[in-house]
């Protein structure tokens, strides 16, 4: 007998201490009752992780599920599918992606038959570096991502700072592309009647906002633009629900950097030397300082110095 306790014990003892990470659950938050963010844990990509640290939102309409933003990779993207079938029997018909990074689109093919739904530049730039983010997943997750591959959107805005309005599932949804802020190609979704936006990277929580391939002066019109919404929640693209008064803390903070690096480049200071004298205690709190504060001076100050020209 003792033998089979013994090899049942071994498997369940060495079979839990060598099974991969679990993907972390999302949290979910019912904002209204056709509404709910999942939200994702905060940080980098990670085999800790298992790459799912997005948020999305869910929106139940009529016949279907209109879903924002689709997660790292086929993996993230069928969690996401999962938690979704925990609130509702609907199929999700349609897909839409605030912008082209990897963390927000590479769960775009798990849902097929839906609708991908971005802005113009958004769609072009998937088809152009998909490829180069699934790399950047897998060696961020440790390992392959054989099933994941890159959706670019079927049904695009384009324009600058261009709103459109449509009815989907019976949801009336503003689809607005600010100037190219987080990245050229950025887009935001509000849902008037429920007075709800989801920001993508433009607006993001507890965490340092991404400038690695921003418009950091469009961006923080964008932020102004943002505080005209009648918004009561906002869904960030990373981190907990905010509130507007959240968005105007970030847009001030967000200003008081350009402004440093400003005031740098203006004295004659090099980037490296700019970034000892800016004041970034506030940051220094948040997720993601380390990993993007050095990019994030870089990129401004090159925008700063091509301004002056
Ligand atoms: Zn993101």
């Amino acid at each position: 007998m003792n033998r089979l306790i013994i090899i049942v014990f071994a498997i369940v003892f060495y079979g839990s201490s060598w099974a991969a990470p679990v993907m972390p659950q999302p949290k979910m938050a019912k904002i209204n009752e056709r509404v709910y963010a999942l939200l994702g844990p905060m940080g980098q990509p990670s085999a800790h992780n298992q790459g799912y640290m997005v948020n999305s939102t869910v929106i139940i309409g009529e016949q279907g599920v209109i879903l924002i933003d689709s997660g790292s990779s086929d993996e993230v993207g069928s969690h996401l599918l999962k938690a979704i079938a925990k609130l509702t029997p609907k199929q999700v018909t349609h897909v839409i992606n605030t912008h082209h990074h990897g963390d927000h689109v590479l769960g775009n093919s798990v849902f097929q038959g839906a609708e991908v739904i971005s802005s113009e530049i958004c769609r072009e730039m998937v088809n152009k570096t998909g490829h180069e983010w699934i790399a950047l997943m897998e060696d961020l997750v440790g390992h392959k991502l054989p099933n994941t591959r890159p959706v670019p959107a079927t049904v695009t805005f384009a324009g600058e700072n261009a709103r459109a309005e449509r009815t989907i599932q019976g949801v009336k949804l503003l689809f607005w592309i600010p100037k190219g802020s987080h990245t050229v190609g950025d887009m935001m979704v509000y849902l008037p009647d429920d007075k709800i936006l989801a920001g993508g990277d433009i607006l993001v929580n507890r965490t340092i906002p991404v400038m690695r391939d921003a418009m950091v002066k469009n961006w923080l019109g964008t932020l102004e633009q943002v505080q005209s919404f009648d918004a009561r929640t906002i869904v960030p693209g990373h981190g907990p629900l905010m509130k507007l008064e959240d968005v105007n803390r970030l847009e001030r903070q967000m200003a008081r950097f350009y402004a440093g690096i400003e005031a740098g480049y203006k004295k004659g200071l090099s980037d490296s030397e700019t970034r000892k004298t800016l004041d970034v205690r506030e940051w220094k709190k948040l997720e993601g300082f380390d990993a993007n504060i050095g990019s994030n001076v870089s990129r401004a100050y090159l925008e700063v110095e091509q301004a002056s020209f």
